[in-house]
């Protein structure tokens, strides 16, 4: 039996906020408006508490990466991973003509990968609390959020 956690990358293993003025204004629900905003993750900064957490479970389990970042940055999101010691199994980015939202997205890909045999999605680490919820209850999956200072301090302010 594989079993696998699926790990998201932008805002849980990287703090994107290096590109937040990237995100496009105008024609959102064309893939191709987000390609900027994409190619501009090689500025993230690792958030390392969770890159730590995926190096140790990527011993014991396999690590398959879900992002909705889009697939023109592929080869440098390989890299990026590299570089910060994580060796996931699959890399899955969204292409160009895959529409909708991520979450419908995302839910589609967990369900191909569900469907494979031997294969067993333990827990999912993703920072849309939202997706999370449904992936819980639609497939019985566990997940976790990360809280981040950053929205922490967003959400609670004056602690
Ligand atoms: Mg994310």
């Amino acid at each position: 039996m594989k079993t696998v956690v699926v790990v998201d990358l932008d805002s849980t293993l990287f703090d994107t906020s290096p590109r937040h003025h990237l995100v496009p204004t105008e024609n959102r629900h064309a893939n191709e408006s987000w390609h900027p905003y994409s190619q501009a993750h090689v500025d993230d900064v690792l958030i390392e508490g969770m890159a730590t957490l995926v190096r140790l479970l990527q011993d014991q389990v396999r690590i398959y990466v879900l992002s909705g970042r889009m697939d023109i940055a592929y080869d440098t999101t390989r890299q990026q991973l590299t570089e910060h010691g994580i060796f996931a199994d699959r890399l899955r980015l969204r292409a160009d003509n895959e529409l909708g939202s991520v979450a419908e997205w995302k839910i589609g890909v967990l369900r191909e990968w569900m469907a494979e045999d031997d294969t067993k999605i333990a827990l999912m680490l993703d920072d849309f609390p939202d997706l999370c919820a449904q992936v819980t209850a639609e497939l019985g999956i566990p997940t976790v959020t990360p809280m981040l200072p950053v929205h922490y301090n967003t959400t609670m302010p004056g602690l």
